[in-house]
């Protein structure tokens, strides 16, 4: 794929485009935007198509994804591309130190030295201040692009560095394009309870999370509880990880097959956890659940929700 593919994202991809067409490309950029719309994706084919080695693509903006460049990118083994993503939920200085260093030698084959901080929020404040100076003094030829779904825990200092594109919720329509280049099909109603955003267009640890959400919900129907959350980011985590499962649960349920499920490769384990109940009560379980998950803000207290949804699912799937 190349930047011109990227689904849902018109705005951001036109800016990164043009800047690629009139050979004017800024040194930093923050995206910005809930997770799982496309931000990581979007900066992985913006560095394909700043070094790409085909003219006539460049001309238009983006890249061919068949030059050596473009291949080297896809593969991740492109020694001018660096990747930083957090490390047990955290970027630390160790991680930030290398990346400064990196940058101030010149391309060895690319254009540009293109740095990519994923999860840029993460980062603790002393790799924040380290990443400020680098910010504040770039490097000729490299390109820093942070990328965050939390933009309000950064240093105002670091995002006022940073030429920022907002990427916005994906359409229904956009959401059901990524799915159906995944093989995977939802009708409208499922694709609704997406909330515009599609986890696993960015890959990443996704698979993990899912299964930790799994064992997270036989925990309490086993008559244990969710895992301490030490952050309010891990109680945001988990619900993002718990509802679509829930919502499989209730899919499973009703149709009986794996048909419409996100996680049809653990359908034997969804089922399990249907067991125990009847689908009035699973509804009501999910409606609890993703009712509290939309006002999070309105809870200040971690553990009252943690014993909350505790509760909720104990009583409702157990
Ligand atoms: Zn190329």
């Amino acid at each position: 794929m190349s930047l011109n593919d990227v689904i849902g994202q018109d705005r951001a991809v036109k800016i990164l485009s043009s800047m690629i067409k009139r050979e004017k490309i800024a040194a930093s950029f923050l995206f910005s935007g809930i997770s799982g719309i496309g931000k990581r994706l979007t900066a992985l084919e913006f560095a394909k198509a700043v070094n790409c080695k085909t003219p006539a693509s460049v001309k238009m903006g983006t890249s061919c994804d068949i030059c050596s460049s473009c291949r080297k990118i896809n593969s991740k083994i492109h020694p001018d591309i660096q990747i930083v993503t957090p490390d047990e939920g955290i970027i630390r200085i160790e991680q930030i130190r290398p990346i400064n260093e990196f940058l101030s030698f010149t391309p060895s084959e690319g254009k540009k030295k293109v740095v990519i901080i994923d999860e840029a929020d993460k980062m603790n404040p002393q790799a924040s201040n380290a990443a400020l100076k680098t910010l504040e003094e770039p490097p000729s030829n490299s390109i820093i692009i942070l990328v965050t779904s939390r933009e309000s825990n950064l240093l105002d200092t670091i995002v006022s560095r940073c030429i920022k594109l907002t990427f916005v919720p994906l359409p229904n329509k956009a959401i059901k394009s990524i799915l159906n280049k995944n093989n995977q099909t939802l009708n409208p109603a499922q694709i609704s309870l997406c909330r515009g955003s599609v986890e696993g267009v960015e890959g990443g640890d996704k698979e993990l999370k899912r299964n930790k959400g799994v064992t997270s919900i036989q925990d309490i129907i086993k008559g244990g509880g969710i895992e301490k959350w030490k952050e309010r980011e891990d109680m945001e985590e988990w619900f993002l990880t718990i509802i679509p499962i829930l919502r499989d649960m209730v899919i499973s349920k009703i149709k009986g097959t794996d048909e419409y499920l996100i996680n049809s490769d653990i359908k034997d384990e969804i089922k399990v956890l249907t067991q125990k109940t009847d689908i009035g009560n699973m509804v009501k379980c999910f409606d609890c659940v993703y009712g509290v998950s939309a006002k999070l803000h309105l809870y200040p207290n971690k553990l009252v929700v943690q014993n909350y949804m505790n509760n909720v699912i104990r009583d409702m799937l157990g």
